[in-house]
């Protein structure tokens, strides 16, 4: 496939989305003018396997789906960015790029969070994403490793069906699989030999930017990527738990105002206006949170890192990330555009990945988990309409419609930004809602 026009869109129509989690739509990326594609091969998240995984299996899909990206963003150079101490891995994929010298690999640090782009952007090219920015601000594309394997993919007229996730933790047999879009997170836990623990917590997307589930019916979307199991009582579970309330009711009452968020903060770090120590006198001073001094937490990244910096355990992340949340919703701007330059610290400030993995009580969850093969038949579905940012997809189907996989079940509406969704087995519509399409095998 040589033109970027149909590049961009067989990713488009294929509902191409940022696998890491983000679940931006990639054919918008894929349009940009950029003189770098990055592969986001860091895996920061603790304990996550599945781009490692790819890269060990499917290492000559994944270069394969970097040259398209550079060639629809007319990008000269593509670097994929891997832990260094992964020699092996990175001998696997140098394999697959072969002599083709405008790839090249470059070997991150084992830190916390190396993965965040704005980190990784200027570890590789010593480029400061401007505050309120994105890479394309200087010239930067960043695609994670398995939208790279679905951009080839959906080059070869494959739909995105399935998804790759790492389930760990509290589990019979950590593991990581390839399993249809739609199943349930019960299904994937029983992949796993089922939990270990008798009152589960899972958290959706890793230890420090996921998200606490304990309905277990729900389904499996493009943006599922991390499923670490915990014991109801393990401490991180019990943190992230807490209500907001007793969080900012803790912080106001015990933080003394060291300032070690604010120097762990790999945002602030960068120069930019984020100080979440502030936020937490702002909030005690009874600021209300849509002043503009709150401002500030529209610059958090959302990734804890200065929850693992507070040396009394206080949440500074979730605080941060609420109150931009709250100032998202409530429609404010950000006001902060400036180009800066780094903090002088920004490398001694770094978290090694092995201390904030027994400060996280995670050391007995740290095993491998290889991708294994999937052998299960599922007979029922539900695919949510949203599983993408953007307009959530207006379905093209009826109720009683045979589809096959990869059957186009559901369209980005007109105009909107979105992705579209398809069947991920063959079967009968069931039921259609405001929220979901549901398939079940004939
Ligand atoms: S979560 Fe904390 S460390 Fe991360 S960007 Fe937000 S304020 Fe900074
Ligand atoms: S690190 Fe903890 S105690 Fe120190 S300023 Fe931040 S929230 Fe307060």
């Amino acid at each position: 496939m040589e033109k970027t026009a149909d590049i961009v869109n067989a990713v488009k129509q294929a509902g191409v989305t940022g696998a890491g989690g983000a679940g931006f739509p990639t054919h918008v990326k894929m349009q940009a003018q950029a003189e770098y594609v990055l592969a986001n091969g860091a895996e920061c998240e603790p304990l996550t396997h599945v781009d490692k995984q790819l890269m060990i299996h499917h290492a000559p899909e994944v270069v394969a789906g970097m040259r398209l990206a550079m060639q629809s963003t007319g990008a000269k150079k593509g670097i994929i960015g891997i832990k260094a101490k992964y020699k092996e891995i990175i001998a696997n994929v140098q394999a697959a790029i072969g002599d083709q010298d405008d790839i090249t690999v470059f070997g991150l640090g084992n830190f916390y969070p190396s993965g965040d782009e704005q980190v990784m952007v200027y570890d590789m090219l010593g480029r400061i994403v401007p505050e309120g920015g994105i890479p394309i601000d200087v010239g930067c594309v960043v695609q994670n490793i398995e939208t790279l394997y679905n951009i080839n993919a959906a080059a070869q007229g494959k739909p995105v069906t399935h998804k790759y996730i790492t389930v760990i933790g509290a589990v019979q047999q950590p593991m990581s699989v390839c399993v249809p879009i739609g199943i349930t997170i019960q299904e994937v836990l029983d992949l796993a030999g089922g939990v270990v623990t008798p009152q589960p917590v899972i958290l959706d997307g890793g230890a420090m930017m996921g998200e606490v589930i304990t309905d277990f019916s729900l389904p499996v979307t493009k943006r599922t990527k991390m499923l670490l199991v915990l014991p109801y009582d393990h401490q991180l579970s019990a943190k992230r738990r807490t209500p907001r309330t007793v969080l900012d009711a803790q912080a106001v009452a015990s933080c003394d105002q060291c300032y070690y968020c604010t120097d762990y903060c790999p945002r602030h770090a960068q120069g930019h206006a984020i100080e979440p120590h502030k936020l937490i006198l702002l909030l005690a001073s009874g600021i209300p949170l849509t002043d503009a001094q709150m401002a500030g937490a529209m610059l958090c990244c959302e990734c804890r890192t200065c929850n693992y910096a507070c040396p009394v355990h206080l949440a500074p992340g979730d605080i941060a990330l609420n109150i931009k949340r709250d100032l998202v919703k409530a429609g404010l701007k950000n006001p902060y555009n400036r180009q800066t330059e780094v903090n002088p610290y920004r490398d001694y400030r770094r978290v090694p990945m092995m201390r904030l993995i027994n400060r996280l009580g995670l050391a007995k969850y740290d095993v491998a988990a290889p991708l294994t093969a999937v052998t299960t038949t599922y007979t029922r579905v539900t695919l949510n309409l949203s599983q993408h940012i953007g307009a959530p997809a207006q379905p093209v189907v009826s109720i009683g419609d045979n589809v096959k996989a990869g059957d186009l079940v559901g369209q980005i509406p007109n105009g909107a930004l979105g992705a579209p969704i398809h069947a991920s087995i063959d079967g009968v519509v069931q039921a259609i809602t405001n929220k979901a399409i549901i398939i079940e095998a004939n």
